[in-house]
């Protein structure tokens, strides 16, 4: 049997061991390396995503979620992500554009309703609370720039008689027209309204009392010469005034030409009548 040393018996086998070491060694670390490529990857797109994600809560303009594509997981997470945005932002979009329908349609109401408050549902001219408002602007700018401002009352005659006669709707008919007809014989500035009943007022910016008297007689005159279709010649009686450079207000003006209308009542109807 021959001998050998033990270290020349086991040299083969160290060498195996050594190399078996650094492959294994080798091994590891190419793992490592693609293990750390990989999980870096993954952690940029998850980092992304998050960003991405935090950019669109926060309705950043033009922020979307980004493909992501390090492994299977991460695209399926990024893809669905992805489409769940797209789906909230146009329901979003939906929303917002419905809030701005309803927020349109709310005004127009309110405007109506406005509207409706202030006019006169028989002839759509203004009625009483409508008046008081335009007359008080009205009043405002006459005193601001020293102008003239008057006003005419105006009431039909012996309209009782043309409700008993002919019926409450050709009543209504011949209001609608009687409105009609001063509106058309009116500038665009001046204000006519229906205080009720068969009683109109007119306000005249800019118009002084001589102004207002002619305005109130022509007035007067044509209406009782063009006859109502329904009813013939029909009459009215006004009542005419003009602001006084003292602080009066609204009312007192107001019951100055309802005195004058009064007065013309009184004096055979028919006609204007002036106090200044
Ligand atoms: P006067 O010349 O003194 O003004 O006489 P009048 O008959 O016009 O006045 P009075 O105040 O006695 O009567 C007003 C009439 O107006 C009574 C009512 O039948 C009528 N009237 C009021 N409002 C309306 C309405 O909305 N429609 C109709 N058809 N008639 C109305
Ligand atoms: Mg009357
Ligand atoms: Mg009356």
């Amino acid at each position: 049997m021959a001998r050998q040393p033990v270290q020349a018996a086991f040299a083969e086998a160290r060498d195996a061991a050594t190399l078996a070491l650094g492959l294994g060694v080798a091994v590891a670390l190419a793992a490592a390396g693609l293990a750390w490529f990989v999980a870096r990857r993954l952690s940029e797109d998850l980092n992304a995503l998050a960003s991405a994600a935090s950019a669109v809560e926060a309705g950043r303009p033009g922020a979307t979620i980004p493909l992501a594509t390090s492994n299977r997981e991460v695209y399926r997470l990024s893809s669905s992500l992805i489409s769940m945005t797209q789906r909230l932002l146009r329901m979003n979009e939906e929303m917002e554009a419905q809030v701005r329908r309803r927020t349109l349609e709310l005004q127009e109401a309110n405007q109506e309703l406005d509207r409706q408050a202030r006019s006169d549902p028989l002839t759509g001219l203004l009625n009483r609370r409508g008046f008081g408002a335009q007359m008080q602007f009205a009043l405002a700018l006459a005193r601001r720039g020293g102008r003239p401002l008057s006003l005419i009352a105006l009431d039909a005659d012996h309209f009782k008689r043309i409700n008993d006669r002919y019926g409450h709707d050709v009543g209504d008919q011949v209001l609608r027209s009687l409105a009609r007809r001063l509106t058309a014989r009116l500038r665009e500035s001046d204000v006519v309204a229906r205080m009720g009943g068969e009683e109109f007022l007119v306000l005249l910016p800019d118009t002084d009392l001589a102004m207002a008297q002619r305005i109130a007689d022509e007035l007067v005159h044509t209406i009782a010469s063009e006859p109502e279709p329904e009813v013939g010649p029909i009459t009215v009686s006004a009542g005419v005034s003009t602001l006084r450079p003292d602080a009066e207000g609204a009312d007192t003006l107001i019951r100055r030409v309802d005195e004058a209308l009064y007065a013309a009542k009184a004096a055979g109807r028919n006609q204007a009548r002036t106090l200044a």
